[in-house]
């Protein structure tokens, strides 16, 4: 029988990895020069990459030189000291590593017995990030796809909770005719949040409480929307919000929360990771309070997507929740099933990319990343803040700056800035993206990279006071 060239069960691997390592050495080494951003023609790729799937294979060494410059054109330099783009973080050169090996090994972080090096490495990343971030040593951990995934696990957990304590027994029961829980949520938090209690059916509960001109909860709001609570209660507080970074009042939220016997969840993508540091620790004070807690490794931690963590202080209802007694799965129950925390089955090992990630840092290394970040941001908005019409928006406590700019010749300064950001983006040295923000537009910039230097802040400084003062020059023309 032909065999399809794809199906060559004695592959060239020395060959085809060889290739793949020399493609990825020359992505890697020309990143720091390489433009962050440029025009990227659509059907260019369309071209490159489309057509009818071929009736015949190709041999893998020529697909994978295919693929590798069919998309290079459209690949963003994301993991660039230069990208400031949302909060994507860069990826350091260890967990790049290991993240190739956990492709290798493709290892199915299901259940002990599918990968016992998988569940262990999950069981000892669990209890090194509990402790390096100061929850409770009995929390319960899940190794899940992102920030969002987290926080759907950490309110499947909250539901039942909540829900159990008044007797109902939502995995049993469902939603119908069960205690309608209150669920008061910042306004401040991520979208991913409300998306969260939405697929969890508790869409139509959530009360939304405003902010403070910072970005903060206000307290006295949270005060008078719990009102007289008596029934099932979930809150969710942001620790460093998307735009501006705040972190909601933690320690008094918890101590209302918990008087009237509700379940506190904080969605901390990146601000958890300042409980690392004992410079920025402060900040999150009261954080091991929470009951349950969302974060990213592919954030601040830096290392490729994708990877993110949920955390729950009662790891009864976090098993409750999420846990299936599939028979075929054939579980014996001695030792961690990694299937049990999260809402997936098969999975990717991705906890072998932490523990290369957390042992290469070490303590002093995580407290070091965050730290680089938070004072390279600080730096950049000191530096912008300088210069005429540039308005620091926020006050910068973690990574994020927020930055608004004034029409010198006193011209709607929304246009403006929205005229600034494109100008900033085409420049192509660096990258932010644009948003509104308390009702006026803006440009964020999220440090977010290891590799960053204080040169990078400079040139971002450059580019930005560049494309203001463009911007201003070219008024009411169109730009681009
Ligand atoms: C990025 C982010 C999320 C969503 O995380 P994913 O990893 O993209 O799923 C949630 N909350 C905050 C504050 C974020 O910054």
């Amino acid at each position: 029988m032909n065999l399809e060239p794809a199906l060559n069960p004695r592959p060239h691997w020395a060959e085809l990895l060889g290739d793949v390592t020399r493609y990825a050495i020359d992505f890697l080494e020309h990143l720091p020069e390489r433009d962050v951003s440029g025009p990227v023609d659509a059907d260019g790729l369309r071209a490159a990459l489309g057509g009818p799937l071929p009736a015949v294979g190709g041999e893998p060494r020529t697909v994978v030189r295919q693929l590798a410059a069919a998309v290079a054109p459209g690949l963003v330099s994301s993991t660039s000291g230069r990208y400031f783009g949302y909060v994507f973080g860069g990826a350091l050169p260890v967990a790049v590593a290991a993240d190739w090996l956990t492709t290798v090994w493709d290892q199915c972080a299901l259940l002990y017995a599918a990968s016992p090096a998988a569940a262990v490495t999950e069981e000892v990343c669990g209890q090194w990030l509990v402790d390096l971030l100061g929850l409770p040593s009995h929390a319960s951990v899940g190794f899940v796809t992102g920030c969002q995934a987290a926080n759907f696990t950490a309110l499947a957990a909250a539901r039942h909770h909540v829900l159990a304590d008044h007797g109902w027994d939502v995995e049993a029961r469902g939603l119908c005719g069960a205690p309608v829980p209150r669920v008061l949520v910042s306004a401040s938090c991520h979208a991913s949040v409300g998306r969260a209690l939405r697929l969890l059916g508790l869409g139509g509960q959530i009360r939304q409480v405003p902010c403070e001109p910072s970005g903060r909860m206000r307290l006295d709001a949270f005060r008078a929307a719990l009102g007289d609570t008596r029934g099932p209660l979930i809150a969710c507080l942001e620790v460093g919000d998307t735009d501006a970074g705040q972190i909601d009042p933690i320690a008094p939220v918890a101590d209302l929360v918990h008087r009237y016997g509700g379940w506190l969840h904080l969605d901390a993508a990146f601000g958890m990771w300042a409980a690392a540091s004992p410079r920025y620790r402060d900040l999150v004070a009261g954080l091991d309070r929470a009951d349950s807690w969302a974060t990213d490794a592919h954030k601040l931690l830096n290392v490729p997507y994708d990877s993110g963590i949920v955390f729950c202080a009662h790891p009864d209802a976090h098993g409750a929740a999420l846990r299936i007694g599939a028979e075929y799965l054939g579980r014996d129950g001695g030792e961690r099933d990694p299937v049990d925390w999260v809402p997936e089955v098969s999975r990717r090992a991705r906890a072998f990319v932490l523990w290369a990630t957390l042992r290469a840092l070490g303590r002093s290394g995580v407290a070091a990343i965050v730290e680089h970040a938070c004072e390279h941001a600080s730096r950049l908005g000191a530096l912008l803040a300088a210069a005429d019409g540039v308005e620091i928006r926020n006050e910068v406590v973690l990574n994020q700056v927020l930055v608004s700019f004034r029409d010198p010749y006193g011209r709607d300064d929304d246009l403006h800035t929205r005229r600034v950001v494109e100008l900033f983006q085409a420049d192509g040295r660096c990258w932010g993206s644009g948003t509104t923000w308390q009702g006026r537009a803006a440009l964020r910039l999220s440090v977010c990279n290891w590799s960053t230097t204080d040169d990078d802040i400079d040139t971002c400084v450059a580019s930005v006071l560049t494309a203001h003062h463009r911007a201003a020059l070219a008024g009411d023309r169109v730009l681009l």
